[in-house]
């Protein structure tokens, strides 16, 4: 099973919560209208109560007046005497009316009326015995009385109170005061209130529901039924009918009943009671309850609604306020975010910092190292250089030495001719001498002559020419390739005719120990450029000599053969003609030497600037 969700419980809640307020609603506006009901009730029933009073005690001395009238006593103590019965029926028919009595009458100590205000009307109580009435029977024994009961010679309601009429303490007879009581009940009537009076046994001979007159409010015992036929008190009623409550008490102050009012079926009404001990009655009020139970829920609704506003605005409220804590939290969270990419940026600055200064000093220490190398490099080559030129000078020299003295011996000698060759034999050290020195000036000269159109193929043809005895003797073949027509560059044709017999006398040597000796040169002219390329059928360069070719003094070379100067010096004259000297390995075996210049047209005036 599913369990339910989060928002449909807060709905329940929120339900639960608004009903409940709702029913205590209810019950707030329906006590505190049922409390305000009994109040009214209890005024009302007060006002009716001594309305009831003013009305009786208008007449309450009027049996006593009669009871001491002289003309009564006459009448009573002569009853034959038909002018005395006379006298007396009109005084009291003229009281009756000057009093607004219903009827006042006089009867023997036999209860047989002999005048009354009424006599000479049809239904009038002259000749009526009244003996069996209870406030005859009060009246004689207890000296008054008082009885709310039908007439049973009209048939009209009415309350009666009597005196006994007395003279020298003997009883002569009763006299008696009817009065109607229907008017209190027109005036309950018009007020649209449900007002009842109770006689001492319950039932109500007063009430402004016409239904409920003559009805007893709870059911009768059989005993009061007996006693109320006795009196007759309501005679020409039925009390077989039911009664208003089905409960054996009568209802007490402020309780609740239902009552079957009329066609509308039961409606439930609250009691309010007070009991009028001087005449054994009880006057009821009962209100209707239906306005107020329908008060009362108007009342409950209008809390709920409240409760449901209240509770919407609180939602609301607690909405924004997600709301806003959500805006919080979001902005706390970016706020975080840029405190820590800042915080990263500051450590990434820093670490950047320390970077750039550990390069700094890396640079610095590189620096030092390089210079230091330098400064190695220089002594090396000093070195070198010293242990080149010292051995190539000291041979000459010793030779010289040695050459000197066999001169000096051959002159002493006489052997002129002889010592003639060995002259021409130190003629030519001192040539090797001069030789070695002028290389080295070229190579320290930082003047290299002047600059000029020269044709690239007759230079190439030049130191062909001067290596063509050497290249002869060692029977190395050469292979030359050039454009016809000559290729114009600019340069000093010396100087490239310099670096011309270097590559081809390095090639002589490389070849000199091969069974196959070949050098081929070539001159292309190719998009405004010449490139001249020497190669050879050599051993070619060794991969670790790669790199080194090209740095002064470096040879392969026995000591006395080579300087290790011829390609350094090379390289130099070609780069101040604008060009690079470069070394690679052939594929069939031999090393190729080549180098390119621009031509004389194509050349940038700033390189012909730079070779002026
Ligand atoms: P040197 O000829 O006095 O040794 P170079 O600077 O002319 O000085 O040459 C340097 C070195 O380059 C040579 O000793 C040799 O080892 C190497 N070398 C130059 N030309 C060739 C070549 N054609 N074949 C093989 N090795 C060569």
């Amino acid at each position: 099973m599913k369990a339910p969700s989060h928002s449909f419980l807060s709905w329940a809640a929120a339900l639960c919560a608004i009903t409940a307020v709702g029913l205590f609603g209810h019950t707030v506006h329906d006590r505190s209208g049922r409390s305000d009901a009994k109040a009214t009730g209890d005024e009302r029933i007060g006002l009716y109560a001594s309305t009831l009073d003013q009305v009786v005690e208008r007449f309450r001395a009027l049996p006593f007046v009669l009871a001491n009238d002289e003309r009564i006593y006459r009448m009573l103590e002569a009853p034959a005497d038909p002018a005395r019965i006379d006298d007396v029926n009109r005084s009291l028919a003229a009281l009756a009316e000057a009093a607004a009595a219903d009827a006042l009458y006089v009867m023997n100590a036999d209860g047989l009326t002999l005048a009354a205000s009424n006599y000479g009307q049809p239904k009038s109580f002259v000749g009526e015995n009244y003996n069996f009435r209870p406030y005859f029977r009060d009246a004689v024994e207890h000296g008054h009385g008082q009885f709310f009961a039908i007439g049973v010679t009209t048939g009209d309601p009415g309350y009666f109170m009597s005196r006994p009429v007395r003279r020298d303490g003997k009883l002569l007879g009763v006299a008696v005061v009817k009065i109607s009581l229907e008017a209190l009940e027109t005036d309950w009537r018009s007020t649209g209130e449900n007002i009842a009076l109770a006689d001492n046994r319950g039932v109500l001979f007063l009430a402004s529901p016409a239904s409920w007159k003559y009805r007893p409010i709870r059911p009768l015992s059989d005993t009061e039924r007996t006693d109320i036929r006795h009196s007759m008190q309501y005679s020409g009623i039925s009390l077989e009918g039911w009664p208003l409550l089905r409960s054996r008490q009568a209802p007490g102050n402020g309780d609740v009943v239902d009552i079957v009012k009329d066609d509308s079926g039961p409606h439930r009404f609250l009691v309010t009671r007070t009991d009028l001990p001087a005449y054994g009655w009880t006057i009821y009020s009962f209100t209707d309850l239906a306005p107020i139970s329908r008060a009362a829920v108007l009342g409950g609704a209008a809390w709920s609604l409240a409760a449901a506003v209240l509770l919407l605005l609180l939602l609301w409220w607690r909405g924004r306020r997600a709301i806003l804590r959500a805006k919080l939290d979001a902005h706390d969270m970016l706020e975080q975010r840029v405190s820590e990419r800042t915080r990263e940026l500051i450590v990434a600055n820093e670490s950047l910092s320390r970077e750039i200064e550990e390069r700094r000093r890396a640079e610095d220490a590189l620096k030092r190292a390089q210079d230091d190398l330098v400064q190695a490099g220089k002594l090396a080559a000093l070195g070198q250089m010293s242990a080149a030129l010292v051995h190539e000078i000291n041979q000459p020299l010793a030779a010289l030495k040695t050459t000197l003295a066999s001169a000096k011996l051959l002159i002493r000698n006489g052997s002129a001719e002889r010592a003639a060759a060995t002259v021409a034999t130190i003629d030519d050290l001192v040539a090797r001498m001069s030789e070695l020195t002028q290389h080295l000036r070229t190579f320290a000269r930082k003047d290299f002559g002047e600059m000029g159109p020269v044709d690239i193929t007759i230079v190439v043809q030049r130191a062909l020419a001067l290596a063509n005895a050497r290249l002869g003797a060692e029977d190395v073949r050469t292979v030359i390739d050039m454009p016809a027509g000559g290729v114009t560059v600019t340069g000093n044709a010396t100087r490239l005719e310099q670096v011309l017999l270097n590559l081809l006398s390095n090639a002589a040597d490389a070849v000199a120990h091969q069974r196959a000796r070949t050098i081929a040169v070539s001159v292309l002219h190719q998009d405004g450029e010449v490139q001249v390329s020497v190669a050879d059928s050599g051993p070619g360069i060794a991969a670790d000599h790669m790199a080194s070719v090209f740095d002064p003094f470096f040879t392969t070379k026995d000591v006395g053969k080579g300087l290790g100067l011829g390609l350094s010096i090379s390289y130099a004259i070609i780069e101040d003609h604008g060009g690079r000297l470069r070394v690679h390995n052939k594929a069939g075996g031999g090393a190729e030497f080549s180098f390119s210049l621009p031509t004389a047209l194509a050349i940038a005036p700033a390189a012909l600037a730079a070779g002026a």
